[in-house]
């Protein structure tokens, strides 16, 4: 922990602990400045961003396309509420639908707000459309899964971490294995209204479900008249080398819950998109959000799309996610006990003989390389899609030095 004993960066963690709620455990390194895959702490030295402020930095730290459009944004007009129509809402709706292949957006803020209105959709559709008794739905969830950190969310985890010690619970979510259909089939019964899962399982540890799973998930959803709701507020947009993670599979969700990237790595944008007969359910005045569908955010995602729509983004995922993959399976039987790579996304699970994960992470910062540990023993990498091939190779040497130290 060589940076934090230089006094700036320590005046500024000391003043933290005793101003800062601890519902985190960051690195001691204080980050000033940001650009492309690279940030500068306090002191001047340099990072190479490896997290990507869990994907929510895809294009990287200050794109210029989407600074631009920010900026011009931001002189003409930022919030109006949905009390009234902006002229960026509709834009960014329309191209967002076009991504997707769906028909209808539902802009909220942050991840978590996805999900609950995931959660509210799936519920009305069940009783509106499906026919489900009042306050008899279901929705299937999977073990070690990552839906943000509402009660009702918490609620759902199977984290001691997450949940213990906030209850009581919302009822009415079923839990499986992840990555066994068969699991799932067996949980549908009448009530259910949705199965709703991460494709991959970001936090949980890059946890990659075996091939054929996403499409078993679909095929059952669609046979049981069930909906299919693909959290890839993390997984989507870019990361694994195609739109979504869905598209490894050749999979359609009836639901896409997005976030995190598709605030371009400037603000909290996040949306429910999905089509007329499933979003539709909800009316005027039944769901909202003060800041959701601002114009502000909206033009900001309105260039994300626009530059996932080029397709450039994920072709360099899946390009450079290859070339990650081979340099950290050289690493399996270094220090490494097990890699799963998913575009330029990986879960590297360290061997508890060389340290933690968050022992590793240290060691990384001292030599340059931003990481995070989750799980006690796994780090995880998601380096913004900007990254270029050169830059991983470095990372992975710092990481290969840490591992043999
Ligand atoms: C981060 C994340 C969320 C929650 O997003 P917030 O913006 O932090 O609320 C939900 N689902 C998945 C899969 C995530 O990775």
């Amino acid at each position: 922990m060589s940076t934090s004993t230089d006094t700036g960066t320590l005046r500024i963690i000391t003043a933290e602990d005793e101003h800062l709620a601890h519902n985190y455990h960051p690195l001691p390194v204080v980050i000033a400045r940001g650009e492309g895959a690279w940030v500068t702490d306090v002191e001047g030295k340099r990072y190479l961003d490896l997290l990507s402020a869990y994907s929510a930095l895809n294009f990287g730290h200050g794109h210029p396309a989407i600074l631009a459009a920010a900026q011009e944004q931001l002189g003409r007009l930022t919030l109006t509420s949905r009390a009234y129509h902006n002229d960026r809402l509709g834009p960014f709706a329309a191209a967002l639908a076009e991504l997707c292949g769906k028909d209808l957006v539902l802009p909220m803020n942050t991840g978590a707000e996805a999900v609950e209105t995931g959660i509210k959709v799936a519920r009305a559709w069940a009783y509106r459309i499906k026919g489900v008794a009042a306050d008899a739905a279901k929705i299937v969830v999977a073990n070690g899964n990552f839906h943000g950190r509402t009660t009702t969310i918490v609620g759902f985890s199977d984290d001691p971490v997450a949940y213990e010690g906030f209850g009581p619970y919302a009822p009415g979510f079923v839990h499986v294995p992840f990555g066994d259909a068969a699991a799932i089939e067996a949980a549908i019964d009448e009530n259910t209204a949705a199965v709703l899962i991460e494709p991959i399982q970001g936090e949980a540890g890059v946890i990659i479900p075996p091939e054929g799973y996403l499409r078993a998930v679909r095929e059952l959803c669609t046979a049981r008249g069930v909906l299919f709701i693909a959290d890839e507020i993390q997984s989507g947009l870019g990361r694994v080398g195609t739109t979504f993670a869905c598209d490894r599979e050749g999979v359609v969700p009836d639901v896409y819950l997005l976030g995190k990237a598709l605030g371009g790595g400037i603000l909290p944008l996040s949306a429910v998109v999905a089509d007329r007969d499933v979003l539709g359910v909800i009316r005027p005045g039944e769901h909202g959000s003060t800041f959701g569908g601002n114009p502000l955010a909206a033009a900001v995602g309105l260039q994300v799309v626009e530059m996932l729509a080029s397709g450039e983004f994920q072709t360099r995922a899946a390009a450079l996610g290859e070339h990650l993959a081979e340099r950290l399976d050289a690493l399996v039987g270094h220090g490494v006990t097990a890699v799963r790579v998913a575009g330029l996304w990986a879960g590297v699970d360290i061997d508890p003989a060389v340290g933690t994960g968050r022992e590793v992470a240290e060691r990384m910062l001292a030599r340059g390389v931003l990481v995070k540990d989750t799980h006690g023993q796994t780090i995880r990498l998601a380096p913004p899609l900007v990254v270029r091939g050169t830059e991983l190779d470095w990372a992975v040497e710092q990481l290969r030095h840490v591992l043999a130290a």
